[in-house]
């Protein structure tokens, strides 16, 4: 069965977070940041813009040029932090490589820090009393949740050990009770990892490197991985037809974990100005 994150994000978007942001005294106000013209990250950002004029949040776009230095940026998301209108900054990565992220992102109020990113959110996280879980991660549980997919006791394999993808991935995933096996660059036998999966989650960045005759008959199989082929097609990071031959649940690309990803970046921000408005 194919797991259609546009369908569920569009149903939590209509059904859950654009009624939540109607009734509250102030809309939730998501400022996003963009530093430089990747044509990758104007696309990421004006979808997040786009969906959060639909489901009528306050939203505001500063794009700064490519040779913005790391105080201007800094005194920015200072700015951010005590603008009350705004409950949730997001500063788009990649950022230009003169550019310190992790002191941008150290930066962020960690109750404005609806990508999860801050070390405050993500030692939450790792403890079990989650605050606010960075988006991607977040959306597939979301996802296998919705779609009644067992969790409990089951050996989940997460291909991938970033900090935005799979590291909460695992966390969350063992918070759901699995036993999870982490993957990475230099991890031996993949393949044989992924054979005995009960949930494969692919975050790696390398197209279509999971193949079919790796995937267990009725494992669950959820694919992060955005890459653009040169003849111009969009594709994960798992083979898509062959793996879904055995798959019980699997996630397409494009149309599965994206769009879940952009819904929970609103269900973060509507949540934060909930908090900050005294109802959650
Ligand atoms: P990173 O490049 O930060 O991390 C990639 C991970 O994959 C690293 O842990 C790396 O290992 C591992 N890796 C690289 N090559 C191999 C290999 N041959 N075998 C096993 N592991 C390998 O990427 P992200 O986590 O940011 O993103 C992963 C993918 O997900 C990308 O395609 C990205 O575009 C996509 N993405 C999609 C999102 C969505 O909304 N759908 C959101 C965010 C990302 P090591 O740590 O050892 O280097």
């Amino acid at each position: 069965m194919i797991l259609d994150g546009r369908r569920v994000a569009r149903q939590l978007n209509q059904a859950s977070v654009k009624g939540r942001a109607a009734a509250l005294e102030r809309p939730p106000g998501l400022a996003v940041v963009l530093v430089g013209e990747d044509p990758a990250s104007q696309v990421y950002v004006s979808r997040k813009t786009k969906v959060a004029g639909r489901v009528g949040f306050f939203h505001r776009q500063i794009t700064l040029p490519v040779d913005t230095d790391q105080q201007a940026l800094m005194d920015l998301v200072g700015e951010l932090n005590a603008d009350p209108a705004i409950d949730g900054i997001l500063v788009q990565l990649p950022l230009p490589g003169h550019l310190d992220a992790t002191a941008v992102l150290d930066a962020i109020d960690p109750e404005k820090d609806v990508d999860g990113f801050h070390p405050e959110n993500v030692g939450l996280l790792s403890q079990g009393r989650a605050r606010f879980v960075a988006c991607t991660p977040l959306g597939v549980m979301k996802l296998l949740e919705e779609a009644e997919v067992p969790l409990s006791g089951k050996h989940a394999v997460v291909i991938g050990r970033s900090n935005i993808v799979g590291k909460p991935m695992a966390q969350l995933l063992l918070g759901a009770n699995c036993t999870v096996t982490v993957a990475h660059s230099r991890t031996r036998d993949i393949e044989g990892l992924v054979r005995g999966a009960d949930v494969v989650v692919a975050a790696v960045g390398r197209a279509e490197m999971v193949r079919g005759s790796w995937i267990r008959a009725g494992a669950v199989v959820i694919d992060v991985g955005i890459n653009r082929l040169d003849d111009g097609r969009l594709v994960g990071d798992v083979a898509f037809e062959e793996c879904a031959e055995h798959a019980s649940f699997i996630t397409p690309v494009p149309g599965g974990v994206g769009p879940m990803t952009i819904a929970m970046l609103m269900e973060n921000t509507c949540r934060s100005a909930e908090r900050r408005q005294g109802r959650a």
